[in-house]
């Protein structure tokens, strides 16, 4: 049974994302597209709904928000804990905004940011 979440979408095509009421029952799902479609995924616990998803293993770039830095908006920054995962983020959002970030550790906290580059063409 594949239940549709009402809350929770997907960045990439606004699907409603697939539901799951256990870390259990997501594992079991991933098993099941993995050896069906060959895709690569895992659960994440959504703090969103409470409930778990499904996301491709390869996007799963663990974060939280810096207490310090702030970006252009004036919201916190996405402090990622390991220099690999900024750069992971960073290879997605530039395939699926074309924006190109860079990478730099945060000088208050034990982790990475990621900022524009100055726009160079148009
Ligand atoms: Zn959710
Ligand atoms: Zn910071």
């Amino acid at each position: 049974m594949n239940l549709k979440s009402t809350t929770c979408f997907s960045t990439r095509n606004n699907k409603p994302l697939s539901e799951y009421h256990s870390q259990v029952e997501a594992e079991g799902a991933a098993v099941f597209a993995n050896s069906q479609y060959k895709l690569k995924l895992a659960p994440y616990h959504c703090e969103r709904c409470g409930a778990w998803h499904l996301a491709p293993r390869n996007r799963q770039t663990p974060s939280t928000s810096c207490n310090i830095c702030t970006d252009s908006t004036g919201h916190a920054k996405e402090l990622y804990q390991t220099q690999k995962a900024a750069q992971q983020r960073a290879k997605i959002i530039r395939k699926e905004k074309g924006v190109q970030l860079v990478v730099y550790q945060c000088p208050y906290n034990n982790g990475w940011h990621l900022t524009k580059t100055a726009a160079r063409r148009k």
